[in-house]
C-alpha cells in the first residue's frame, strides 16, 4: 500500500467538494496554490466557465484529471431515450477535450426522477433494464473515443432518485454483461460512502481486478447522517474504515488518484483555502 503521510502527490479534488466557493477557475487555481495535482470537475461547473476556458486553465496549472463527472441518467420513458443519447455523447467530446481518464456513470433511478419529464414509473427492475440498454449504447460511442466509463454503485437511498444500481456486485455484473473481455473500456468508479457498508465488498474489490477499477473516491459516512445527499463527511470524522478500503483496491493493483468528493453543506460554509489545507492534512493520515 503507498504510503500518503508523507505528501498528497495521489491526492485528487473532485470539484464539487467546493463547489460553493468558487467557479472552476477559482478552484484550480485554488489546487495550484496548495500543490494538488489533479481534479475531476463537474460538467455543470465546465460549462459556467466555458469547455475551452476549462481545458485552458486545467493546462496552464499543469493539472491532471482523475475522472470527468457526470454521466448517465440512463432510465427514461421512450419519448426522452434520444436526450439521453445525446447527453451523454455530448459528456464523452468533453471528457476527451479535457483529458479525462474516464467518464464516472451515476446511472440514474427510475425515469421521472432520472429525465424529469418522463412517464412516472415504480419498476426498478425495469429502470435497471434500461440502464443496460442504454449504457451498452453510450459503450459503442465511448470505444470510438476511447474514453473509459465507471459505473459509481451508489448508496441504496438513492436507488429511487439517482442510481438504481447499488452494490459493487451489481456494477461488475453490468461490466461482465457489456464488456466481457474485460477490455478496460468499462469499470466501476468505488466511493467509500457508497460502499463501505456492504459485507461483499472485499471480495467484490478483488472480483473487479485491475482494469474494472476505474477510480476511488474518499469522504466520511457521518453518524448521524442529517441529510442523506449534503451531509458527507471529511475523512476520519465518520465510521468508514478508508484505508483498509484503499488496501483493498491497491492489493488488486490500482495505482490512481485517491479523489475527495465531500458534498457537504458544513464544508460548502468555509474558506476554500481552508477546506483544501484540512483535505490535505486527512489525506495523509487516515486515507
Ligand atoms: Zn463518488
Amino acid at each position: 500500500m503507498r504510503d500518503f503521510s508523507v505528501d498528497h502527490r495521489w491526492l485528487s479534488l473532485n470539484t464539487a467538494t467546493v463547489r460553493k466557493q468558487g467557479d472552476l477557475t477559482q478552484i484550480i487555481e485554488a489546487c495550484a496554490r496548495h500543490g494538488i495535482r489533479a481534479i475531476d470537475p463537474w460538467r455543470d461547473q465546465v460549462a459556467s466557465v466555458g469547455l475551452d476556458r476549462a481545458v485552458r486553465a486545467a493546462r496552464d496549472a499543469g493539472l491532471e484529471l482523475s475522472g470527468y463527472c457526470r454521466g448517465g441518467m440512463f432510465a427514461s420513458d421512450a419519448a426522452h431515450r434520444g436526450e439521453v443519447r445525446d447527453d451523454n455523447r455530448r459528456c464523452i467530446d468533453e471528457a476527451r477535450a479535457l483529458g479525462a481518464p474516464c467518464i464516472v456513470l451515476v446511472v440514474g433511478g427510475l425515469p421521472q426522477y432520472s429525465r424529469p419529464g418522463s412517464v412516472v414509473s415504480k419498476d426498478i427492475g425495469a429502470a435497471r433494464a434500461q440502464v443496460d440498454e442504454a449504457l451498452a449504447e453510450m459503450l459503442d460511442y465511448a470505444r470510438e473515443a476511447s474514453m473509459p466509463l465507471a459505473i459509481e454503485p451508489l448508496h441504496p437511498a438513492y436507488a429511487a432518485d439517482r442510481a438504481c444500481v447499488n452494490t459493487t456486485r451489481q456494477a461488475l455484473d453490468i461490466c461482465d454483461r457489456l464488456d466481457p473481455q474485460r477490455t478496460g473500456a468499462l469499470g466501476v468508479a468505488l466511493d467509500v460512502y457508497h460502499i463501505w457498508w456492504d459485507p461483499e465488498v472485499l471480495s467484490q474489490i478483488a472480483r473487479a481486478g485491475q482494469e474494472r477499477l476505474l477510480a476511488f473516491h474518499v469522504c466520511d459516512w457521518l453518524v448521524p447522517t442529517k441529510d442523506i445527499l449534503n451531509d458527507r463527511g471529511m475523512m476520519g470524522d465518520g465510521v468508514i474504515e478508508i484505508k483498509r478500503l484503499r488496501a483493498a483496491v491497491e492489493a488488486v493493483g490500482f495505482g490512481g488518484y485517491s479523489e475527495i468528493e465531500i458534498f457537504s453543506n458544513d464544508w460548502w460554509g468555509r474558506p476554500m483555502d481552508e477546506v483544501l489545507k484540512t483535505c490535505i492534512a486527512r489525506h495523509r493520515t487516515v486515507v
